[in-house]
């Protein structure tokens, strides 16, 4: 048996996420299309006969400049690097952006076998283009594999898999053979709902909007969970709100699909939106307006 722990790193967009789901086979971490969906980092356990590989997927980071990019960049790599025993290093393009140089510079300080997982090969027509690239790279660091894949459409994740055993220590599982995650889930729960509401507010999402997990029970019949959605801001309760509470309607009901199929059970769904500073009234004002969602 062989059992360790693998980064995923890269840039925010290049499937890192995704790659965890598919590689685990549920969904654990959320994924869209905007760099900072993943806020926190998410541990995900597969259990193989082969042995145990433990995925650390990384928050995506903010582009607020360059700069600052570049600090969270170095932040979020350097404490995912800590105490992991192999490093996939994702790309979405044969081709380097200046950002995985950073990324390159801190894989060279932290040492790591490293696998180079060049994804979105479902959208590379030019297959010439990725063998030169594959010669490239090859030469650019040394890599213990540079693998093609598709995270979305499961391409080679099975071959990714496998060459990460070969790299990972002889051990006996580190976890419980049926844990998916360190993580509750109500945690998994926030989560979803985070992610149908950065879906469905598209460029108006508030930006530090969160979502905590006020009540979570397990009756007989269903799992009753209510979730507050924390706004800065009156002003933005409207947009979250939506016209006649369409838009929370909506992210209720698919975070609610989401979630029964996670915990396999009946779930009601609450949603109350709240303000950080003076909300008091609007917990009654929204419950009255009926949001909530079965
Ligand atoms: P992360 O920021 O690295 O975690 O990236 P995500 O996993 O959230 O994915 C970012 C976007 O890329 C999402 O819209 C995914 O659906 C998309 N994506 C991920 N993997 C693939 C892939 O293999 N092929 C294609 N075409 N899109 C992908
Ligand atoms: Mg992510």
């Amino acid at each position: 048996m062989r059992s360790g722990y693998v980064a995923l790193i890269g840039r925010p967009n290049v499937g890192k996420s995704t790659l965890l789901n598919q590689l685990l086979g549920q969904k654990l971490s959320i994924t869209s299309r905007k760099p900072q969906t993943t806020r926190h980092r998410i541990l995900g356990i597969n259990t193989l006969p082969e042995g145990q590989i433990i995925y650390l997927d990384t928050p995506g980071m903010h582009q607020e400049g360059q700069r600052a990019l570049n600090r969270q960049l170095n932040k979020t790599a350097d404490s995912t690097l800590m105490g992991v025993d192999a490093v996939v290093f994702l790309i979405d393009k044969p081709e380097w952006a200046e950002y995985d140089r950073t990324i390159l510079e801190k894989l060279k300080q932290a040492g790591l076998p490293t696998i180079l997982a060049i994804n979105k090969v479902d959208r590379i027509n030019n297959k010439s283009n990725l063998l030169a690239f594959l010669a490239e790279a090859h030469n650019t660091y040394p890599f213990a594999e540079l693998i093609p894949i598709s995270a979305l459409k499961s391409t080679n994740t099975q071959a990714l898999e496998q060459a990460l055993l070969h790299l990972l220590p002889e051990n006996e599982p580190i976890y419980p053979t049926d844990q998916l995650t360190d993580r509750p889930e109500r945690f998994f729960c926030a989560e979803l709902v985070r992610e149908k509401l950065i879906r469905y507010l598209g460029d108006e999402l508030p930006y530090r909007l969160t979502v905590e997990i006020e009540h979570y029970q397990e009756t007989e019949k269903l799992t009753r969970i209510h979730a507050l959605i924390w706004i800065e801001h009156h002003s933005q309760k409207s947009i979250v709100i939506g016209k006649n509470g369409e838009k929370l309607k909506l992210v209720g009901t698919e975070a609610r699909r989401d979630i029964e199929k996670m915990i396999e059970r009946k779930v009601y769904l609450q949603l109350w939106v709240k303000i950080k500073k003076g909300w008091s009234d609007d917990q009654r004002a929204l419950h009255s307006l009926g949001f909530n969602d079965q």
